[in-house]
């Protein structure tokens, strides 16, 4: 991970932060909504509110949103504070009555964008309006099922569609409420480059004090934006309390993100040039040393073959792997990315020597 974030510094034109999307988690009462509309208003770059109305709760008997009573505060405060809001919508009544109250940017949650049933009736909804749409990541890492999704969106003739990476939910998890898996959404933007995506630290982190650090790894990654949840008492919210910021924490991140396109210096971008050609050629080496690799193992199967010995050797193969990682370690590699590494170029070996069995 550290090894990917700092290649992207590397790679990085410039780094800015676009669309900042703020706001509770749930409206829980009119005040509520108030006081953190009242905090939002106050911060220029923040330029759209989140407020969810209606609840996906995963298990029966929590919190699950206000409904309309909600959209009708939403619509007097959005006059009251010149603001826009958005919310989640899970069924084309919801979008229905996003339209009438005035709410014309919604955000389809990761557990709808897993359902194209779903997905297909909230698309007729949207058929011929000019709504924002916001696509959330499904909850499981398939990548197709979000591309699909965007995708179904973007066929309703919808302009205005983004990403949204709120994480993805995992049996076992290393300390986030939701896998970030940088890599899923990676893919997507290489698939669908046009369009922005936002990153929802406060889903991935699930407690308020990862939001920060993913922030700063979201930057790295060039995202377009961002979607946190903010609460003027997060300790008290209804849902997810654990994961808001006060108002002062966000304007804090806020102020941590840089507002212009950085400037390279000449002498900076000579030297970004240089290491760049130099990444080039050990890469173009790498693969010739790996093609003489595999040319290797290709003749030791003739030779293991006229043996009568079994392609796979379990005791040379434990020898290699003791002797690489003891070299890795001496020169300063991760032990853990070499282990991986050799198990990839192992793996092919194996299957180029299989293959002139069969
Ligand atoms: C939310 O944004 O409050 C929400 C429920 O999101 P998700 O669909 O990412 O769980
Ligand atoms: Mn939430």
């Amino acid at each position: 991970m550290e090894n990917i974030v700092y290649l992207c510094i590397l790679f990085q034109e410039s780094i800015m932060i676009k669309t900042i999307i703020a706001g509770p988690c749930s409206v829980e009462s009119r005040e509520q909504l108030r006081q953190v509309t009242a905090a939002l208003a106050a911060m220029p770059r923040v330029t759209l509110i989140r407020a969810g109305v209606w609840k996906p709760r995963t298990r029966p008997g929590g919190f699950e949103g206000l409904g309309e009573p909600a959209l009708q505060w939403m619509q007097e405060l959005a006059q009251e504070y010149g603001v826009q809001y958005c919310c989640e919508v899970a069924k084309p009544k919801h979008v229905e009555l996003c339209q009438r109250h005035g709410i014309t940017t919604v955000w389809i949650g990761a557990r709808t964008t897993g359902n194209p049933f779903m997905v297909e009736e909230l698309c007729s909804a949207f058929a011929g309006s000019e709504m924002q749409v916001l696509v959330k990541n499904p909850t499981s890492p398939d990548v197709s099922l979000w591309l699909g999704a965007i995708e179904r969106v973007l066929q309703a003739g919808v302009k205005g569609v983004s990403a949204v990476h709120r994480g993805f939910a995992m049996y076992h998890n290393r300390g986030y409420r939701n896998e970030p898996l940088w890599e899923v959404p990676m893919t997507l933007r290489r698939e669908l480059p046009e369009v922005p995506l936002l990153c929802d630290p406060s889903h991935i982190g699930g407690r308020r004090e990862l939001v920060a650090p993913l922030v700063r790894t979201a930057v790295q990654f060039d995202y377009d934006g961002l979607m946190v949840e903010v609460h003027h008492a997060p300790e008290s919210a209804l849902t997810d309390a654990a994961q808001q910021l006060t108002p002062a924490a966000f304007a804090d991140l806020l102020s941590q993100l840089s507002t212009s396109d950085s400037q390279h210096s000449t002498f900076n971008s000579h030297k970004l040039d240089s290491l760049r050609s130099q990444i080039d050629e050990i890469d173009h080496e790498l693969l010739s040393l790996l093609a003489r690799r595999m040319e290797m193992s290709r003749q030791i199967s003739f030779i293991k073959h006229d043996l009568q010995m079994p392609v796979y050797q379990s005791g040379r193969w434990s020898d290699v792997v003791a002797d690489r990682l003891q070299q890795a370690t001496a020169l300063g590699l991760d032990a853990d990315f070499t282990r991986a590494l050799l198990e990839k170029i192992h793996g092919e070996s194996i299957r180029v020597q299989l293959a002139d069995k069969a």
